[in-house]
């Protein structure tokens, strides 16, 4: 079976060495979560994601969901069974707003447990993933009615939520939804329609589902303009919240599908189900959207995730396999061969995969942080900055970490030669996994366009200027230092090619949009560099300071970061300039040949 150890010791230091999470004291939440409390806590995780998710990876992946007639869903053998220890340990609701039963406890605190739940079991992890997502939208955009109605019992993980927004003719282009919602005397609503690939639409691990659905209110104006947001539980619940009549909405089947087979993907069916409208008429797009930010980060993470969990095992495999001869005096004369990790090529392979893993992660937490700030602190130019930060870094995180996690699990599987394409490793059902995550919650093509199209102009330009302005004082800070200066200037040539590339952008896209669109993509991956680039000059930054200062039998692990952060700058850093070369290339050679040739 794969192995799964969660890196608290790398998320520990990131958070409180690199990313000085104990400065956020003034933050609500923060004061409680000092630095043993946030290693009990994470260490709390690992164990569960370890001896309680990681043995229902494959069982989940073999087994599927299934539906019976009367459209009930079952997961997985295991999985009723540890959804209800995940929710009496409390995960669910760790950041969760007090008001409403949870911890309140840092948002970058509940991120680091979601990469560690969804490492050792992405399809389990959609389940309350999902939910949290839910909880945002009608937190920031729910009546008190609906908060008081749903909130408590979501944060325990009695009832779990979904976000319904596909539909055959409507996939990306969220404007043709055709889902029918009609007024009814009461104040409710009528919904009928057809929604497709909704994630833990059905299951038997919560008693009851939320239903986040997107729906034109009749007579409401085309395209996304006409678009609204409304609740639609499975059970009705009464005012005082004791379940009661089972709604008109119902799991018509369950897709087939690459991946997460645990997670059941369902075809929903509303059939003149009663829903309550959510925030404003025709405005359901926003407020869905403060549900598709906070899974989109989450998202991001299944990327990461997969990337890590594939990391370790190939790892594991290099070390323990013994084929071939090293090329130097490493050879083992004493072994009928040497293992793989003495190869060259194999280990480009695994520093690859790790050098991103760990930058990832940092990227995660640090944007995760400024998600904390954005929501708590009292400074409300504070507040701006860092959701400046939170906008702009989202699509990023989740283009680049899925993008390339899903290649790392491909490179994993690549070190364990046939052995990583048999099931039994467990190598192959990571990158079916990984797939996913580069397609929903907005393909990454969608992310890179929202990135170029809406987060770079938006506010005359104010989010990449603070952005650009904060990666450039914090390189300043390495001064001269001979190991650190040689590694920050590769982040300082990356971010000369990101300026230049969104000073291309202005000069060339106003006239024709294409020019932007087709660069898109590059520019995307381009800023996920510099960001990994920068948080590898923070993480050799605190490892140096400590190595100096005396870290004792922590040196070697140290040392480690900085043999990583010399790997990331000279074998992926440099990738910036192809961007850069592809962006500058403009939309013609996209464009130019004429559909009927394709
Ligand atoms: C396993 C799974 C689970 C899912 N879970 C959910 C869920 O819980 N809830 C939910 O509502 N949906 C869910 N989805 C749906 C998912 O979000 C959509 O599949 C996704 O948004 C893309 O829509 P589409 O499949 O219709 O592709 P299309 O919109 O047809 O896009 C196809 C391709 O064209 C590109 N493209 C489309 N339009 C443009 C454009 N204007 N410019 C440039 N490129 C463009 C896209 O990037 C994509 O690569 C899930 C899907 C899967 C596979």
């Amino acid at each position: 079976m794969p192995i799964y150890e969660a890196p608290v010791a790398d998320t520990m230091f990131v958070l409180f060495d690199v990313l000085g999470f104990e400065r956020h004291r003034n933050l609500s939440g923060f004061e409680e979560a000092g630095r043993e409390t946030v290693e009990a806590i994470l260490n709390e995780g690992a164990k569960f994601a370890r001896d309680r998710l990681l043995p229902l990876n494959q069982v989940g992946d073999r087994e599927g969901c299934r539906r019976d007639e009367a459209g009930n869903v079952t997961t997985p053998a295991g999985f009723v069974s540890a959804y209800q220890a995940y929710g009496e340990a409390g995960w669910s609701g760790l950041a969760a707003d007090p008001d409403h039963g949870g911890m309140g406890l840092p948002y970058a605190l509940a991120t680091a447990m979601t990469e560690y739940i969804t490492t050792a079991n992405m399809a389990f992890g959609m389940y309350p993933g999902l939910t949290q997502g839910a909880i945002a939208a009608l937190t920031l955009h729910g009546s008190e009615e609906q908060k008081s109605l749903y909130l408590s019992k979501m944060i325990s993980g009695e009832w779990s939520g979904t976000m319904n927004l596909t539909e055959s003719q409507a996939g990306t282009d969220l404007g043709l939804i055709r889902t029918k919602a009609t007024p009814q005397d009461d104040g409710s609503y009528v919904l009928s329609g057809a929604k497709i690939f909704i994630s833990a639409g059905e299951h038997d691990l919560s008693e009851n589902i939320v239903h986040l659905v997107l729906a034109r209110i009749e007579g409401a104006p085309e395209g996304t303009k006409g678009i609204s947001l409304f609740v639609v539980p499975k059970l009705i619940p009464n005012a005082n919240g004791a379940l009661g009549a089972r709604n008109a909405v119902s799991c018509g089947s369950l897709e087939h599908k690459m991946g997460i087979h645990g997670n059941a993907t369902c075809a929903m069916n509303y059939d003149n189900a009663i829903g309550w409208l959510v925030g404003e008429e025709n405005k359901g797009l926003r407020a869905m959207f403060t549900m598709m930010n906070e899974a989109r980060l989450a998202v991001a993470v299944q990327g990461l995730g997969q990337s890590e969990i594939a990391y370790q095992n190939a790892a594991a495999y290099a070390k323990d396999r013994l084929q071939g001869r090293a090329l130097d005096d490493i050879r083992d004369l004493d072994r009928p061969a040497d293992p793989l990790l003495v190869h060259p090529d194999v280990r480009r392979m695994l520093l690859s995969i790790r050098a991103f893993n760990e930058a990832a992660r940092a990227l995660v937490l640090w944007t995760a942080l400024k998600g904390d700030v954005a929501h708590r602190s009292d400074d409300e130019t504070e507040r701006q900055t860092a959701d400046d930060t939170m906008g702009l870094m989202t699509p990023v995180l989740k283009g680049v970490l899925t993008d390339t996690g899903f290649e790392n699990t491909i490179v994993a599987q690549q070190v364990l030669g046939g052995h990583g394409y048999i099931a039994e490793w467990g190598m192959e059902q990571f990158a079916r996994d990984a797939r996913v995550a580069m397609i929903y919650e907005g393909a990454n093509g969608i992310q890179a366009l929202d990135l170029v199209g809406r987060k770079l102009p938006a506010n005359g330009g104010r989010a990449i200027m603070a952005f650009l302005k904060e990666v450039k004082e914090d390189l300043k800070n390495v001064g001269d230092d001979d190991v650190l200066a040689p590694l920050a200037a590769p982040v300082k040539a990356g971010l000369d090619d990101l300026e230049a590339a969104t000073w291309w952008f202005m000069q060339h896209a106003m006239a024709q949009p294409n020019n932007a669109a087709a660069g898109s993509t590059d520019y995307m991956h381009l800023f996920g560099l510099v960001g990994l680039g920068y948080m590898w000059v923070r993480m050799a930054h605190a490892a140096r300071e400590q190595i100096r200062a005396g870290a004792g039998d922590r040196t070697a692990w140290l040392e480690a970061k900085l043999d990583l952060a010399h790997f990331f700058m000279a074998r992926i850093m440099p990738e910036t300039k192809a961007h850069l070369a592809r962006i500058t290339s403009g939309a013609d050679v996209v464009m130019k040949m004429p559909a009927a040739a394709f």
